[in-house]
């Protein structure tokens, strides 16, 4: 027998609030990149997107993009922080946008750590991958993103040590890591957050 979604009627002594069916349902299916965050928090950006002031949330913080969008920029953009905070760690391979990562599957799902055996020999390739997703995106995130990445190269697992460099480089690494995940939310649910012109702005 197929199951149906049923809805607990015994304590609607009120008329069902719809928004808080809306509620539910975005947050059932939809804030795929907040779960991780405090039901209260979710909630609030819930509220946000049902009353349309995502966009402005995010733009009034963020109002410009970067122009940081093809592999070579990116890759002085990567190689500056690299050399600024941790000079001594694994250089760099290749450091480029990818638009095979899906950051939907993976929570982030930005690193591609190749560490490939060659000829008998483990050969470490320290190669960052970024989602194309973010070739049009605030500089702050991508540099959250990066700032990840980088990371890696020192710390492989997400533990204590991880976000703490991760701080290091980006003292307020742990807000981005929020505004960027409702960056996403918002591409997934709402579409582009910058117009054209925003675009080719300079
Ligand atoms: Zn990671």
């Amino acid at each position: 027998m197929q199951r149906s979604l049923r809805i607990n009627t015994s304590k609607a002594q009120v008329t069902p609030s719809l928004g808080l069916f809306i509620n539910t349902v975005i947050n059932m299916t939809s804030l795929t990149y907040l779960k991780q965050y405090p039901l209260e928090l979710q909630n609030q950006v819930t509220q946000l997107i049902e009353s349309d002031r995502l966009s402005d949330h995010i733009r009034k913080q963020y109002p410009t993009l970067h122009q940081y969008n093809n592999d070579k920029t990116l890759r002085e953009f990567a190689l500056t922080l690299k050399n600024q905070y941790l000079k001594k760690s694994a250089p760099l391979s290749k450091v480029i946008y990818d638009n095979k990562i899906h950051v939907v599957n993976n929570a982030l799902g930005l690193h591609s750590y190749a560490s490939r055996v060659q000829g008998g020999k483990l050969k470490s390739k320290n190669e960052i991958r970024i989602s194309s997703v973010f070739k049009e995106s605030p500089e702050a995130f991508l540099r959250m993103i990066v700032v990840h990445e980088l990371a890696h190269l020192k710390e492989k697992e997400h533990n204590k040590a991880f976000y703490k460099l991760c701080c290091h480089m980006l003292p307020n690494y742990h807000q981005l890591e929020f505004d960027m995940r409702l960056y996403l939310t918002h591409l997934e649910l709402l579409g582009p957050v910058y117009s054209l012109t925003e675009k080719k702005a300079p």
